[in-house]
């Protein structure tokens, strides 16, 4: 089976450390496999979207030497895919009007804490376009195996709760488009950040429901600043340069911080060399589990 890996970055920003970080990962592992590498643009958040934020990450991804197979697919342009999948969801799917102050207060009454209590689960609501909808989860352990992290389990209705696929603005869910797509671009491998670990029973889920198989996953660990806290554009992490020599020095750091150890890191004198080492000498084996965080990574 051929090999197909993805990039998907939300354009919530310019690309960070945190980020080039996934890229790397999902890019070394696809090519080192003789595999493809797509880059899809997440922008389904159109109102929090930044002017040119996706423009300046392709074109940053360019700069840095990341060369991606077939067109770009841009989420905002997949919407009737999206809502297509909503029919074959239809006997777990239900309207929702919970107002995020109503679940609050729930939550604060300590019943459920941040677990969804059901409030809508039985009040049949028609699913207009100013309700949000939610997906009944079940009782169950759903598991996989992740390459970097191991085993991982959760219970979606005790955990979590039934969730949101489409919110109440119209705009549909990560959770549900992720699945969609990395199904209709036939991802066989996801490779990204940590910080959604927590987020894969969810799509493995939506995936069982939908009939569509799980791809294998390997979650990196996410590069945490000084406070410990994730990078993120939440906690300020620095956009990535594109100036002269700085995309190399930061994907040897990059290549360190997944810990592929270049014995030449200083050596490489162009994006070429540094990519052609890279990819011949990928291993995810050798990619920690955590990081440590070190102060002189973006500059
Ligand atoms: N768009 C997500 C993000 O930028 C990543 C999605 C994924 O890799 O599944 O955090």
């Amino acid at each position: 089976m051929t090999y197909i890996g993805r990039f998907a970055p939300s354009p919530t920003g310019l690309l960070h450390f945190g980020s080039l970080l996934a890229a790397t990962a999902s890019y070394l592992q696809a090519r080192s496999q003789q595999g493809q590498w797509l880059l899809r643009i997440e922008d389904l958040d159109k109102p929090r979207e930044p002017v040119g934020a996706a423009d300046a990450i392709i074109q940053t991804l360019g700069l840095y030497g990341f060369e991606w197979d077939q067109t770009i697919v841009y989420q905002s342009q997949r919407i009737a895919a999206y809502t297509e999948s909503l029919n074959s969801l239809k006997p777990f799917i239900y309207g929702c009007n919970c107002s995020r102050k109503q679940l609050q207060t729930r939550a604060n009454q300590g019943d459920f804490g941040l677990i969804y209590p059901r409030i809508c689960r039985d009040k049949y609501l028609a699913l207009t376009p100013l309700t949000a909808i939610r997906i009944k989860t079940l009782d169950q352990s759903i598991c996989f195996h992740d390459q970097i992290q191991g085993f991982y389990c959760q219970n979606l209705e005790r955990e979590l709760g039934d969730f949101v696929i489409r919110r109440a603005d119209q705009i549909f869910a990560y959770q549900l488009a992720v699945v969609v797509d990395d199904a209709w671009q036939g991802i066989t491998e996801i490779v990204r950040g940590s910080d959604l670990l927590d987020n894969t029973p969810r799509q493995i889920y939506l995936q069982q429901l939908l009939g569509y198989s799980t791809p294998s996953y390997a979650h990196i660990p996410i590069a945490i600043n000084a406070l410990g806290q994730k990078l993120s554009k939440q906690t300020l992490a620095p956009a990535l340069t594109t100036q002269a020599n700085k995309p190399l020095k930061h994907l040897v750091k990059a290549l360190e911080f997944l810990g592929q150890n270049p014995a030449n890191a200083n050596s490489f004198s162009n994006l070429k060399e540094f990519w052609d080492w890279a990819i011949a000498n990928w291993d995810l084996n050798k990619i920690p589990k955590q990081l440590a965080y070190d102060p002189l990574i973006t500059t």
